[in-house]
């Protein structure tokens, strides 16, 4: 019999699952499926579940929000067979999942998990012993998403807490930085930047570019230099609220990998959740990595 390994978050996004969960469960045991439910403890339980069980499934699949898919998959590339994964978005933010287009519907989610097909998606590597689905991010407007406590985030949403962030642009804080990847180098004082590989970032539409792949082993980079000016804060801000010009302080290129050398050390967000503290950061993309399960497209 084939086997299933789901791990799910019982808080994510207003513990929704509580009422789908027997939908979810008979929708994996018709699809003929053997099952082991791991119900998540603690930050770090899914990925300790996934790392542990996740080799003897045919199929791990995960709900919660991007911090529980983060887990699910940083425990998955501990293992040498990495089996498909299926996702069930339950967060509040769920950048990614609409990137994949998987359903915020739970139950057509599930479906997709069992029924779909699996569909390759890059994986970032950092500093070689973490990882990211979507995204990696230090500065600004980045310590809001990982220091708003989950019950904060579920009432606020992701936009809301976004735009907390925004509040404490006046103490905005400036990095020495030097960054390098194979295009290039950038020298000089930076307030943000994030490294991705997803179509969308917490309902910013400046950010990222309309023609981007998750399996073209690149990601999107967006650094933004420390403005000199209140005008020029505006221009950044419009930029990425409003997707006007960009300007000369924003800097938007693809890269494989990147190296980032600061004069301090740097808090860093993976996925929404604190990723350490660091002053030198080296980032891979994977390529095509991790195989996510998603609904067939309907042909035209
Ligand atoms: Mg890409």
């Amino acid at each position: 019999m084939k086997k299933i390994l789901f791990i799910f978050n019982p808080r994510s996004g207003k513990a929704q699952i509580r009422n789908k969960l027997m939908d979810i469960l008979d929708i994996f045991t018709k699809a003929g499926y053997e099952l082991t439910v791991h119900v998540t403890q603690r930050c770090g339980d899914a990925m300790e579940a996934a790392a542990a069980y996740g080799g003897n499934a045919d199929l791990v699949v995960c709900s919660g929000g991007d911090g529980t898919l983060n887990e699910t998959i940083s425990g998955l590339m501990k293992l040498d067979q990495i089996p498909d994964l299926g996702y069930i978005p339950a967060g509040s933010t769920n950048d990614f999942a609409s990137s994949l287009k998987i359903s915020k519907n739970m139950k057509r989610a599930a479906e997709a998990a069992v029924f779909g097909e699996p569909f390759p998606i890059d994986i970032g590597c950092f500093c070689g012993d973490r990882h990211f689905v979507y995204i990696a991010a230090f500065g600004a407007f980045t310590e809001v998403s990982y220091l708003t406590p989950q019950d904060k985030k579920n009432v606020l949403g992701h936009q809301a807490y976004m735009l907390e962030g925004m509040k404490s642009l006046a103490s905005i804080k400036s990095y020495g930085m030097r960054i390098e990847c194979g295009e290039m180098t950038l020298e000089g004082e930076f307030i943000f930047g994030m490294i991705t590989n997803t179509m969308s970032v917490g309902g910013f539409k400046g950010l990222v570019a309309q023609n981007v792949a998750l399996d073209d082993g690149e990601f999107e980079v967006l650094l933004i230099r420390t403005p000199k000016t209140p005008l020029d804060l505006t221009n950044i801000i419009n930029y990425m609220f409003l997707k006007e010009e960009p300007n000369e302080y924003v800097h938007k290129f693809r890269t494989r990998s990147l190296k980032i050398l600061s004069e301090e050390p740097i808090d860093w967000v993976l996925d929404g959740e604190f990723g350490g503290t660091r002053r030198e950061v080296d980032i891979n993309n994977l390529k095509k990595r991790i195989r996510i399960m998603r609904k067939v497209p309907k042909k035209q």
